[in-house]
């Protein structure tokens, strides 16, 4: 039996980046698409809880949602596949998902949701701001999927892949998860009656530029590969600094 690969993304379905990946790997596996029925960028690893998911069958082998990334893979796990996927593919998204972007993206929260379910996933974006080229990103994801079936990563963690918008890629290296300096910009503008409105601008690129991090991989030329997990407690403050709130006199049991 073929492996059975899931496939969804944050573009919707009918987005190029999808297309150019199920392109990429039709022959190492029967793929499925459960996607959203629109762009859904930005809307992390949220879920549908007040309302119907409706899913129109688009054709036997692709299914568009009305709804997020996570949404998509949980419906597809629980209800329209016919068995447990080997795989599930988050992608290819237009535009990278690097450091902080992790927690923003659909990409990444269709992938961790697939995670979450114990199943090998990915997260592939093409690190572009314009329409970009899938070429590159179609090949490195289609290697990503190859080894993936041949071994996969313990089960919980996912594997966030960003790839370059050039032709010639310097090679792929194994990253952390970067950290940007916030400070959101908001663009201020009205409508036509004069009614202020407001834009969270794209936030500016001000990186700590840790050599060892996805950003500074992207920028150098190389294919960033970063193990995510779902565990995120912050080990460092976990055990000395936050210990306080627990012994605050507030809390304690009397
Ligand atoms: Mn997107």
């Amino acid at each position: 039996m073929k492996p059975l690969i899931l496939v969804t993304n944050d573009d919707g379905y009918r987005a190029p980046g999808l297309a150019a990946l199920k392109d990429a790997i039709s022959d190492l596996g029967d793929v499925i698409v459960v996607a959203p029925d629109r762009e859904m960028s930005a809307c992390g690893h949220g879920i549908t809880i007040k309302g119907p998911l409706r899913v129109e069958r688009i054709d036997p082998f692709t299914f568009a949602v009305e709804g997020t990334p996570a949404d998509c893979v949980i419906l597809a796990l629980a209800q329209i596949l016919p068995r447990k996927p080997d795989v599930v593919l988050s992608g290819i998204n237009r535009g990278a998902n690097l450091g902080d972007d992790v927690y923003y993206s659909g990409t990444v929260g269709g992938a961790r949701e697939a995670a979450f379910w114990g199943l090998p996933s990915a997260a592939l974006s093409l690190a572009t701001r314009g329409e970009g080229s899938f070429e590159n990103a179609a090949r490195v994801s289609r290697e990503v999927l190859s080894e993936l079936l041949r071994k996969p990563l313990a089960a919980g963690v996912l594997l966030n892949v960003n790839v370059p918008d050039r032709s010639e890629l310097k090679g792929a290296r194994v990253t952390r998860q970067g950290m940007r300096r916030h400070g959101s910009k908001i663009n201020e503008t009205s409508d036509t009656r004069g009614r202020r409105f407001y834009w969270i601008a794209e936030p500016t690129d001000v990186w700590d530029g840790d050599p060892s991090d996805d950003i500074t991989a992207v920028r150098e030329g190389y294919v960033s590969m970063t193990p995510l997990g779902k565990d995120t407690t912050d080990r460092m403050t976990a055990v000395d600094e936050a210990e306080r709130f627990a012994r605050a006199e507030v809390v304690s049991a009397k």
